[in-house]
Order: structure tokens, then sequence, then C-alpha cells
């Protein structure tokens, strides 16, 4: 018997060296086919575990080294997949529960899915996992509302009562900013933390099949759900529950000074110091948990003199450099809680914070 929430099963079942000679191109490339939503660009997983965008053409290649270098025994290669494309739509929705009886919830939502007929595919990772639905294009809107309708329908709260959002939807934005959004871990990868590989489950957590290649071939040709039910489930009048307020501290606002860049003006409207200690608590050092990865060793550090911050865990931020401004901090902090992390937006909402 596998029972639902021991994640060893999926895990230690399905074991197998995939050998570069047994990924058919063809496999590899429906596989891409279902997931990847943009060529242009992907988000590639770096030492500390968080992610870097690297702005350069995704290939086959690529997508083949994630699938298989760590089995092979070279260094692991674990990409993202974007949930939108260029023009803000998306072919499949993942919600994303990140502890088990959020898990449980997802499940439970697949279960009565299944009951009308529409088809789900249930990811289990560490703690929790991702449930997927793959549709037919849609734009993100459309997408996010039906994906958002099903929870309310499953009555499974996004948020919860601390505010804090308890089920993630991917795409999380409506519409692209000017970066390239929110991603999701390509399945069928190599968790880095855990160096485990976490299959595809059936409803009774069985692997969808038994080995890698197998799933490759189904996730290849994944069945979608029907543009009927969609219309259906768009149809219905629900009430969504409104996002919690962003927490907005008041900052004393300054007056730029006459002829200076914004950015300089943001830069000299506060201290990374004081910006910082608002968002991440700061010991006497200035030392505290780094924001931008899962950190329990006080990784993140300030120096008042130098007026800039790092992180000794590795976090970059999101032009690659090691340590930043207000503006950096601010970039990443937008782009790690699902807003767009372009420069033009983050300077426009500081602009609004700080300056009078
Ligand atoms: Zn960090």
């Amino acid at each position: 018997m596998y029972s639902v929430f021991s994640t060893a099963a999926y895990t230690t079942h399905v074991s197998e060296r995939l050998r570069s000679a047994e990924l058919d191109p063809n496999l590899t490339r429906a596989f891409a086919e279902t997931f990847i939503s943009r060529w242009d660009c992907y988000p590639l997983q770096v030492e500390n575990g968080t992610y870097t965008q690297v702005r350069e053409k995704l290939t086959l290649t690529h997508i083949f080294k994630h699938l298989t270098n760590a089995r092979l025994g070279y260094k692991p290669f674990t990409i993202g997949a974007y949930a939108l494309n260029e023009q803000s739509q998306a072919k499949w929705v993942c919600f994303d529960a990140d502890a088990l009886h959020q898990w449980a919830e997802l499940w439970r939502l697949a279960w009565s899915l299944q009951e009308v007929g529409v088809p789900t595919y249930l990811e289990p990772s560490r703690r929790g996992g991702h449930l997927w639905l793959f549709t037919p294009l849609l734009s993100g809107t459309e997408i996010r509302q039906f994906s958002r309708k099903l929870l309310v329908m499953e009555k499974i709260a996004e948020y919860g009562d601390d505010k804090k959002r308890r089920i993630e939807i991917y795409p999380k934005q409506d519409v692209l900013g000017e970066g390239a959004g929110s991603f999701v871990r390509l399945p069928l990868g190599v968790h880095m933390k855990t160096g485990q590989v976490y299959h595809f489950v059936d409803l009774d957590g069985k692997p969808i099949a038994p080995s890698v290649r197998e799933q490759l071939k189904v996730l290849g040709q994944p069945s979608r759900v029907s543009s009927d039910f969609i219309a259906t489930i768009l149809a219905q009048e629900l009430e969504l529950p409104t996002p919690p307020p962003k927490p907005s501290p008041k900052f004393k606002k300054r007056k730029p000074r006459h002829n200076e860049p914004l950015s300089e003006s943001l830069k000299h409207a506060i201290s990374v110091h004081d910006f910082v200690s608002r968002y991440v608590a700061l010991n006497e050092q200035g030392r505290g948990l780094c924001p931008f990865h899962d950190d329990h060793e006080k990784s993140f550090a300030v120096n008042k003199q130098r007026n800039y911050w790092h992180c000794f865990a590795g976090c970059l931020t999101t032009d690659g450099n090691k340590g930043g401004s207000i503006i950096d901090f601010w970039m990443k902090w937008r782009e790690t809680h699902g807003q767009d992390g372009s420069f033009t937006e983050t300077v426009k909402e500081l602009r609004e914070m700080l300056l009078s």
C-alpha cells in the first residue's frame, strides 16, 4: 500500500539510471512542449537553491541536461519553466502547496475534478507538492480566474487567517510586466536539496508510469482540461478572496535634489540599513535571516559603513551582483513576492514610498 503522504513511496519506487541513449529526442521535445512557455530565456538553479535568469535561448540540450545530468553523475542542471509566454498566455496552471495539510487539500481537489472527468497531474515533493492542470492556451487573467474559482468551489482557502498565502497559483501574474514573471521547477529533474527526483503519481499515490522514460511519454501528451469545462467555471459567479494588503510601513518622505537622477535620489532618501530593517530582522551586527532563500544561518548582512546588503549564502541581485542598494533589494523582494521585479516598476514604487 502506498501512503498518500509518504514521499518515500514515490521516490524510491521508481529507481533507475536514465542513460542518455534511452532518452529519445522526440520524448524530450514533447515533454518540453508541455511545460515550456517561452524559449528566449530560462531560470537556472544556482548552488544555494535559488534561481537566476539566464538570458539566452533555451534549447532541447538544456532540457536534456535537466533530465539526465544528475542521473549520469554530472553536476545537476536544474531549470525552471516560466508560466506565461511573452503574450501573457499560459497552457498550464500549477497549484503549489508546501505543507502536507495544504497538499491534502489539493489532492481532494484532484479527486473532485476526476469525478467530473477533468484530468489532473499530481507531483508530490519534499513537504507538499504540485497539482498541474494542462489547458488550451489561455490568457493569464483567464487561467488565474479559473484556478482561483476552482479553489473557492472546493472550499480551499487561498490565504490563511494570518493573511499569508497557503496555496500558490502559477502563473502568479495575470499579465507580465517587464520581467518574465513566475516559474515552477521543471518536473523530473533532481531536487537540489534532497537529491531526489519527484515523480508524478495517480490519485492512489502510485507513479503514473514505471520509469522516467514512460513518465516523459505521458507528460509529452497530457490530457487537457476542455475549453467547455473552463468556460463553465469562468461563468460561475463567485466571490474571490482579496489578497491581503501589502505591509506598507510609512517612510519619512524626502524631497529629491534638483537635477539628480531618480535612482540617486532614492539611494539618498534612506540608508540600506534603515530600509532593509523594515523587512528583515537584523541584529546589532546587521545580520539576519536572508529573505531570498531558505535560510537558517543568518546569512544576510547589511554593511552600514559601505551602505549595501549582501547574502553570504550566495543570493545574487537580479542583475547578478553579490550585493546591492535599496533598489536591488526591492527588485529582488518584489520578484520573490510574485510581483514585477523590473527596474522600472521597482523604482516607480520606491519613488512613491520614499520621495515627496
Ligand atoms: Zn540568501
